[in-house]
């Protein structure tokens, strides 16, 4: 309790941005701050420990997923696994389109970083309409990733991220919710 009141501390509430009326919620502040990095990696890797998860590989999502996907990878001793925005990785990979919050993406995966049966966490920094993270979760899979779960820094569970990934039996780990 204590650590997420910490956790909610260093995140900063910024009103109007992308545009008029969304209060972002900007974690670059829980990264500046010295403790911020370490204090949500071992949140989140106290969960996957305590439910005994036997993990391969960690799956950050680009951008903001890489941070924890690298610290959380190097905490539970896998490696990284990143999925990009279109045209940045260089050997064969497959894609999908999604629609985001504020207009629409598509995020691509190597496809022999994945191996069939290959157990896998999924990270990204924020969970909103679950719009991001859905076609994370089928990208992977399409390439026979068995998903342990996903997690995030925090959801805001009003815009129906959670719901939608939990309705499709997807595992949601989040250290702070905000309405
Ligand atoms: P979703 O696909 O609608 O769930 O949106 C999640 C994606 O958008 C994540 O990759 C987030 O980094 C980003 N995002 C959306 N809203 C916010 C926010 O308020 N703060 C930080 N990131 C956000």
């Amino acid at each position: 309790k204590v650590a997420k009141a910490k956790v909610v501390s260093m995140i900063k509430a910024v009103p109007d941005f992308p545009k008029p009326g969304i209060v972002f919620r900007d974690i670059t502040t829980l990264v500046e701050h010295p403790e911020g990095l370490d204090l949500t990696t071992d949140i989140i890797a106290a969960y996957y420990a305590a439910r005994g998860a036997q993990l391969d590989a960690v799956v950050g999502c680009e951008a903001r997923g890489f941070i924890w996907g690298a610290t959380l990878a190097r905490q539970l001793g896998v490696g990284l696994i990143v999925l990009r925005k279109k045209g940045k990785l260089p050997r064969e990979t497959i894609s999908r389109d999604y629609s985001l919050e504020y207009g629409s993406a598509s995020l691509e995966c190597h496809v022999d970083s994945i191996t069939p049966g290959m157990r896998v966490v999924l990270v990204d920094d924020l969970l909103a309409t679950g719009g991001t993270m859905a076609a994370s979760v089928a990208l992977v899979r399409e390439l026979g990733a068995d998903v342990v779960g996903t997690a995030f820094i925090s959801d805001l569970p009003a815009l129906g991220g959670r719901a939608k990934l939990e309705g499709d039996g997807i595992d949601v780990f989040s250290i702070v919710a905000f309405d």
